[in-house]
């Protein structure tokens, strides 16, 4: 499991971007997946961390029926996305902390100075970036 790239739709892709931009100054998250290392749907999960602004907890609810949604459709859990509304899109000590599902790709969307998604690999204290190509759908 340590492949370097992964796809996602350009659709996704822009519904990411709107989710973040929509919930600013607060940061978003939520899953994504799909089905052979190209991502097709997107489930945003509600942020209740003390102080969205700089953390994100998803809500456990959301997670739960996201998971479910991700099962009963036949699809896997591919990546795990939040934004940075005033930092860069690099891996936070929290996020390393918090990063426990080392099997998905961690896509974080930076809003400032202008918006950029990249995306890691988390295991452990060790942070991998993914080559995120972009397809149509
Ligand atoms: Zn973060």
């Amino acid at each position: 499991m340590s492949d370097k790239s992964i796809h996602i739709t350009d659709a996704v892709k822009r519904a990411v971007e709107d989710h973040a931009l929509r919930e600013r100054p607060a940061e978003c998250c939520g899953l994504l997946s799909g089905a052979n290392g190209v991502i097709t749907d997107l489930h945003p999960l509600r942020n209740e961390a003390e102080r969205p602004e700089t953390r994100y907890f998803a809500s456990p609810a959301d997670l739960f029926s996201a998971m479910r949604i991700i099962r009963d459709a036949g699809k896997r859990l591919l990546g795990i996305y939040h934004s940075h509304p005033r930092s860069s899109a690099f891996p936070s000590s929290s996020d390393v902390d918090m990063a426990f599902y080392p099997e998905a790709v961690y896509f974080i969307i930076s809003l400032e100075p202008a918006v950029e998604m990249r995306a890691f690999r988390i295991e452990g204290a060790g942070i991998e970036e993914v080559t995120v190509s972009v397809v149509d759908g």
